[in-house]
């Protein structure tokens, strides 16, 4: 990407054609790995440890982002009746039906070839994770390792660094990290380097600075980008490139395009009138349509929770200490973990906040059928925002990967519904005034 750098006019519209770069960079070191038939780690989004496991040279998969990739290709439904056929559940989340369906075509998928597990690793963040990889357990027999992540014991209560009972659950992380350590040298051939962790964390660090950064600058008016189409492309790139120098360069070079931007007064494609908080998961089958009947009424996504808890913490910009690498990765995955589950479980402040800091005129609930873990309680959290706050609010069900449960024109009629209730609700404002 570097060669490239020098020679932009202008860095507006960058973000999403080096993102797109990466991910093809991305995806050909994985074909390669496959097909020289080396493993892979195994990890999740939300606390990927990304940066330990570079530092044995194991080939990141993140089975997540593979599996979204298929709706957004519009191959979903093939790998999901594979996998239905073979025996799983409709109900059950349908970014493992598509992992599994992965794992029958030996890692075929339409972006290239992924490698098969030598090992994963995985938190508590959610319990799919742990069912999961019991399946790849089972098909290839290879270790997997669950971090028990303690989360917050109730909402609001965030206790740092110096807490006592922060730094018992820092010992505690600290301590399963490095009983991993000799498990991740074994299944490598790599000797731990201690040295590479605290360059892989400073990386890390500089990504979740400029990460944080990204999304402060959207509550510009106009925002310079749309969270939900062009946020969630950055966010893949930074959870793949995390803990290396270039995903910090890439979201560097994103606070530069967001800032200039900004100076500018350049928005996203379409005028903004309506400024929305989006809660859940993409709906990943329509992906761009989906962001367009909201852009084609004025509408404009300038935060969401997807952001925050799939970020792997980056949302917070947090500094991991460097004098002590293991040290600082477990307080890294602590407060990262610990953030990415309260977004899910106590998210009603912290969304009032939002609504407040970016100026929201609507928040918009997408929970879906196959992840129970995001959409759970998404009906209690509405009514609750509705008690604290006059701020419209639409519920509107779909899936980030089944077609079959995603209609288009049902969600058109909902969206048109809400705009309508937004626009009358303006003028009654600009009479009352
Ligand atoms: S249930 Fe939700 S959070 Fe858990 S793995 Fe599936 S999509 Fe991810």
């Amino acid at each position: 990407m570097e060669t490239t750098h020098e020679h932009d006019a202008s860095p507006v519209g960058r973000g999403n054609r080096e993102g797109a770069a990466l991910f093809r960079e991305w995806f050909d070191q994985l074909t390669q790995a496959a097909e020289a038939g080396r493993g892979g780690a195994y990890v999740f989004v939300m606390g990927s440890l990304a940066e330990l496991l570079r530092t044995f040279d194991l080939p990141l998969v993140f089975p997540e982002i593979n599996s979204l990739q298929t709706a957004v290709r519009h191959v979903a439904h093939e790998y999901l009746n594979q996998a239905e056929d073979y025996g799983y559940s409709p109900d059950i989340c349908g970014y493992v039906k598509a992992d599994v369906a992965t794992q029958l075509r030996r890692g075929a998928l339409p972006m290239g070839r992924i490698p098969k597990p030598a090992i994963a690793v995985y938190t508590n963040a959610c319990n799919t994770y742990i069912k999961w990889a019991e399946i790849w357990e089972r098909m290839y027999g290879c270790p997997i390792v669950t971090l028990d992540v303690p989360g917050s014991r109730y909402a609001g209560h965030r206790p740092g660094p110096g807490d006592p009972g922060f730094e018992n659950d820092r010992r505690y992380v600290a301590a399963q990290i490095r009983e991993l350590i000799p498990v991740l040298e074994t299944v490598s051939g790599v000797r731990f380097d201690i040295d590479r962790l605290r360059e892989s964390l400073r990386q890390a660090n500089a990504l979740s600075l400029g990460w944080q950064r990204v999304l402060e600058l959207n509550r510009s008016r106009p925002a310079p980008f749309n969270a939900l189409s062009d946020g969630t492309i950055f966010l893949g790139v930074a959870n793949a490139y995390r803990g290396l120098a270039s995903g910090a360069d890439y979201v560097d070079r994103l606070v530069e395009e967001m800032e200039f931007k900004r100076e500018r007064g350049i928005g996203t494609a379409t005028a903004e009138a309506y400024r929305l908080l989006f809660v859940g998961v993409p709906c990943y089958p329509l992906f761009r349509r989906f962001s367009e009947m909201f852009s084609e009424l004025g509408g404009n996504f300038v935060h969401s929770t997807y952001l925050w808890f799939a970020s792997g913490g980056a949302n917070t910009g947090y500094q991991a200490p460097l004098a002590d690498p293991i040290e600082g990765l477990a307080e890294s995955l602590l407060v990262s973990v610990r953030d990415a589950m309260d977004s899910m479980f106590f998210h009603t402040q912290p969304l009032l906040t939002m609504a407040r800091d970016f100026a929201a005129d609507g928040v918009v609930y997408h929970p879906i059928k196959s992840c129970r873990t995001v959409s759970t309680g998404l009906a209690d959290s509405r009514r609750a925002l509705m008690e604290a706050a006059d701020l419209p609010s639409l519920f509107i069900e779909s899936d980030m990967m089944d077609r079959r449960v995603v209609s288009e024109a049902q969600l058109k009629n909902r969206i048109d519904a809400f705009f309508e209730g937004l626009a009358s609700r303006r003028q009654q404002a600009a009479i009352a005034t």
